[in-house]
């Protein structure tokens, strides 16, 4: 995971390291929701991640499953992150659980550019409540 604080250009120093990263989540639409300065519907949070309804629905279950700490995307996220990306498909499986999504669901992690991704803060869609096609658009 790029934490706030962390390795970086070796011209920066540690500490403009930290200034520049925490500037990264400041003006981040997720980092806002997740810390409340930006209102969301809560579907569940825990002490890593947090789980809310996505604004504009693809399915009659849309949501949306993001880690506490500003992690831009799957690409970014390294070896040291594993635990917590497991955690968070956990996560969206116990709400899919509890949606009873019993006919099946679909999580998508939209990566990068080509992956479709418009909000640079890693989170996981789960989708549920109609069928889904394949392959995706
Ligand atoms: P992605 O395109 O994979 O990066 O997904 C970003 C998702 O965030 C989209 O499905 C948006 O509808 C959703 N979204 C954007 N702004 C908000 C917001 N303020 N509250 C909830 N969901 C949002
Ligand atoms: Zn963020």
């Amino acid at each position: 995971m790029k934490a706030l604080t962390g390795d970086g250009p070796p011209f920066l120093s540690s500490q403009e390291n930290a200034i520049l990263y925490t500037d990264v989540a400041m003006n981040c639409l997720f980092c806002k929701i997740i810390e409340g300065s930006i209102p969301s519907t809560t579907v569940f949070q825990d002490e890593l991640c947090y789980a809310f309804a996505d604004i504009h629905p693809a399915a009659p279950v849309h949501v949306l499953v993001a880690p506490r700490e500003h992690v831009v995307s799957l690409a970014e996220a390294t070896e040291g992150d594993r635990p917590l990306l497991g955690h968070l498909l956990g996560v969206a499986a116990e709400i899919a659980r509890t949606k009873e999504l019993a006919k099946g669901y679909r999580v998508v992690v939209n990566t990068g550019p080509d992956g479709g991704q418009t909000v640079d803060h890693l989170h996981i869609h789960l989708l549920g409540g109609r069928p889904f096609s394949w392959p995706p658009g």
